[in-house]
């Protein structure tokens, strides 16, 4: 113990405990709750470490406690006694202080919130006094485990050796797809600097520059709406690897994610699941499926036209899904979820008929009006369902995407399939090397324009770009991006193809990334990453959205920092 620290306290607020009864002990904190019991006065003391009771006897002449209030700083001598009615739930429970001096270091005015775990602050007051915010525990707590975590990645990334490196912040506009903020030059008046919204180029120079493994816990920043799930300023655990393909970098970064949940929750992650883009969005209608919940599309366009079944051979479109031991819903509880859903402009189903498989095997649904038994067997066959399942089959000229809100949106949340203690990852591969956009009549890269293309596909890159899958790859876990990347270009005529196809003329590409190019006549090596999302990745741990809580002082979602009132017109100087 170093000796300046006695003058403030001896011990702190959350350690004294039976061993210590006897002990005289300095104390100093902000005071959690006050109790005037009329000759008796209890105090809660409360520091970062915990939450200490003391007790002012009635012998105590001076009256320092009739002053005090709640949020008061106070340093207070004593000695530890053991309490009468004990406090089990605490670590200090089974203590309390005996007051014999006091001295109020600051006081406080009213807070406009509770600091409780419980507050009855909303958001708005919350942010602008996150300081206080911050005293409560589970913003605490949030970021202690924010540490926690940055450390454990920090190791295992140093340990198989990675090394940090700091990348720049005043650069260029970075192409990730989204906005990027600028910042004026003061010295080359009329030029800009743009923030990074990843440090994609610097890592793949850095692999040029013959670093081996680089990673950064760095800030991005990216012009764009915020959202529960996203920030303007957000932070990446960024990576880069020279000499890997992508099943290098899936097995090393996989083996990643499962060692952060084993030392920060201690959960075994099981083997991660791997699909291609195009199938995630033919079974689940999105490239972030949500595999918490099985109900995968059944297709059943062949189906109804093989076996001729009239009425559903008109439809444009008859899909299915099938909800796991659902049978035993009531039809009344199934028909209000279906008007519900028919209401939809968005999903926009024209019908929806329920199949109750039941766990006897006998079958009961509105469509045996007009289906042959057998034929409604054949459905339950197609849709490899188990007895007891509850199935959904609904037509109409709709788009996987808007079915995909049926399944994600309605009925997981519905039938409660989102388990907050269940993680499914999910790695999605091969997504589109470009995409075409019809705003400005362009290509635009899926991923981003350093992505290098799929072998096979190569041959077809200078007449078909469209068609091109990319050697890329997202992480998703319980349907949220966690992170995403890809294997490199490492080919200078490839990458001058590709942002040709991006619109970019000659000399746009020269005075734009020249200097990257520049960099491929030197040798560069075959290189791949991927960069997670540390706020993301904390809130997904902790089994929630918003990822404001896992954040010291995050912005609101119009990008505001209503603390310190910014963004801000800037004075002009007379
Ligand atoms: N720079 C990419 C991003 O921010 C990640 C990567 O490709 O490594 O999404």
């Amino acid at each position: 113990m170093y000796s300046h620290q006695l003058l403030y306290r001896t011990h702190n607020c959350g350690e004294l405990c039976k061993k210590d009864i006897g002990k005289e002990v300095v104390l100093s904190g902000w005071i959690q709750k006050l109790r005037n019991l009329g000759s008796l006065t209890f105090i809660d003391i409360r520091d970062y470490f915990g939450i200490t009771q003391l007790i002012f006897s009635k012998k105590r002449k001076k009256n320092t406690e009739s002053e005090l209030g709640k949020e008061f700083i106070i340093k207070v001598r004593g000695k530890v006694v053991e309490r009468v009615s004990k406090n089990y739930k605490i670590p200090t429970g089974e203590i309390e202080v005996l007051v014999s001096q006091i001295e109020v270091l600051n006081s406080s005015i009213s807070t406009p919130f509770l600091i409780e775990d419980q507050t009855d602050g909303d958001e708005k007051s919350r942010m602008k006094y996150r300081y206080l915010d911050i005293r409560r525990n589970p913003i605490k707590n949030n970021l202690k485990l924010r540490h926690n975590i940055s450390l454990e990645i920090r190791n295992f990334l140093s340990q198989n050796g990675f090394l940090e490196i700091e990348t720049p912040v005043l650069i260029n506009h970075t192409p990730e797809g989204a906005r990027s903020f600028v910042v004026p030059s003061r010295i080359h008046s009329g030029k800009f600097y743009s923030l990074p919204q990843s440090p994609q180029l610097f890592k793949q120079l850095l692999m040029i520059g013959g670093i081996d493994k680089y990673f950064q816990i760095v800030k991005c920043f990216r012009d764009e709406d915020a959202r529960s799930d996203r920030q303007i300023e957000f932070t990446q655990i960024d990576c880069e690897m020279g000499f890997v393909c992508v099943s290098d970098v899936l097995i090393f970064f996989e083996n990643f994610i499962k060692h952060i949940f084993q030392k920060i929750k201690n959960i075994q992650l099981e083997t991660f699941t791997r699909i291609t883009y195009s199938d995630a969005i033919r079974m689940y209608g999105t490239d972030k499926p949500d595999l918490r919940f099985g109900m995968k599309f059944v297709e059943l366009n062949d189906l109804v036209r093989k076996k001729e079944i009239e009425f559903f051979q008109k439809q444009e479109l008859t899909m299915g899904i099938t909800v796991p031991k659902c049978s035993y819903y009531t039809c009344n509880q199934i028909n209000l979820m279906i008007e519900w859903m028919k209401k939809q402009p968005k999903i926009g189903i024209e019908d929806i008929f329920w199949l109750k498989y039941f766990p006897d095997k006998t079958l009961l649904s509105p469509m045996s009006k007009f289906m042959k038994n057998e034929d409604i067997i054949t459905f339950v066959k197609h849709f490899k369902a188990n007895p007891g399942d509850l199935l959904f089959i609904f037509y109409g000229k709709k788009t996987r995407n808007q079915l995909r809100q049926l399944r994600l949106v309605e009925m997981a949340h519905r039938l409660n399939l989102k388990k907050t203690k269940e993680f499914k990852p999910l790695w999605v591969t091969d997504f589109p090397l470009l995409e075409w956009n019809e705003e400005i009549q362009r290509y635009k890269p899926f991923h981003h324009p350093f992505t290098n293309p799929k072998e096979e596909d190569l041959p077809f890159l200078e007449k078909y770009p469209e068609n091109i899958r990319s050697q890329s790859y997202d992480l998703i876990i319980n349907g949220v991006e966690i992170g995403g990347g890809s294997i490199r270009i490492h080919n200078k005529n490839i990458q001058n193809l590709i942002l040709k196809h991006l619109g970019l003329s000659k000399q746009e590409i020269q005075s734009k990334f020249g200097f990257f190019i520049k960099a491929f006549e030197y040798g560069v090596p075959p290189h791949g990453g991927i960069a997670f999302g540390l706020d993301r990745l904390i809130a997904i741990l902790e089994g929630k959205e918003n990822i404001k809580e896992f954040i010291a002082f995050p912005k609101n979602n119009s990008g505001k920092d209503i603390m310190i009132n910014a963004p801000s017109f800037l004075e002009m100087k007379k």
